[in-house]
């Protein structure tokens, strides 16, 4: 029988870090990527050294770029890949008008284009294999408007409409689509996409470790969402969106 592989985006740091730590908890053989080398090979042999028989393969993509995208996804053909999960992704904070365009355009090519290709090649390819899992990562931001990072915000409702969607296109098929919903969790991401404005201090942060333990639960429930609701609770559920 074949290995078996999960994919993590984003792995280089914060949520998709802790994940690819939770997956190899769970003897998951990986394929990490992010744009940042050093950052990966740290954590593939992290991940080697507590687990000698995995196999962890580092692929360096950046994601902006619709063709290291496809081109991505070609040379993992090779591979087994029994889920898959879209982590990586961009924010900006600040009223749009104020925004950079480029952070914008950054925004819709990692959060949007790329994930909508990869679902899309992923579930073309797995969506009759027993066992198959797509998560994407959104955040709660991705089902209430959130003033001050609407482009943002914007984006992750496209993330979470599409797997939602996704999902009840599947209903019959083998694979799952999922959604992962955050909210405000410790990690680089809230200081490179937020303004001076903001003071996340007043913010109750969740831990990337949490977030992961999140992640986890997901991946081994067969609900649709993962969301941190209104009460600032993590809860699994239905999809939301009506269909
Ligand atoms: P993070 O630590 O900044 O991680 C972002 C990851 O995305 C990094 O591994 C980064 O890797 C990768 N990435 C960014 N741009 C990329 C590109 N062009 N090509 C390839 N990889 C790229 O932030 P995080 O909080 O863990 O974010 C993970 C996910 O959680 C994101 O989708 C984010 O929207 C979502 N989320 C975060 C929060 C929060 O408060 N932190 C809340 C809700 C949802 P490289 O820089 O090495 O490429």
């Amino acid at each position: 029988m074949s290995k078996k592989y999960t994919v993590i985006t984003g792995a280089s740091s914060g949520i998709g870090y802790e994940t690819a730590l939770a997956f190899a908890g769970k003897e998951k053989n990986m394929i990490l990527i992010a744009r940042r080398t050093e950052q990966l090979t740290e954590l593939q042999k992290r991940i080697q050294k507590q687990y000698p028989t995995l196999d962890i393969i580092v692929k360096i993509s950046d994601l902006s770029d619709k063709k290291q995208v496809y081109g991505l996804y070609e040379s993992l053909k090779q591979y087994d890949i029994e889920t898959w999960i879209n982590n990586a992704g961009v924010g900006a904070s600040g009223a749009l008008m104020n925004n950079d365009l480029k952070q914008i355009e950054r925004i819709i090519q990692v959060n949007i284009e790329a994930t909508t290709i990869l679902s899309t090649l992923y579930v073309k390819d797995y969506a009759n294999v027993q066992g198959a899992q797509l998560i994407n990562v959104s955040s709660a931001m991705g089902y209430v408007i959130a003033l001050g990072n609407v482009a943002y915000s914007a984006s992750k409702f496209f993330v979470s409409v599409l797997t939602e969607g996704l999902a009840a296109e599947l209903k019959d098929a083998e694979l799952q689509a999922k959604v992962l919903a955050p909210a405000l969790t410790a990690t680089a991401f809230i200081q490179q996409s937020s303004d001076s404005e903001l003071d996340y201090k007043n913010y109750q942060l969740r831990s990337p470790q949490e977030v992961a333990s999140y992640l986890m639960a997901l991946y081994e429930s067969t609900q649709t969402v993962g969301i941190v609701n209104e009460k600032n609770e993590f809860i699994l559920s239905n999809a939301i969106f009506p269909v």
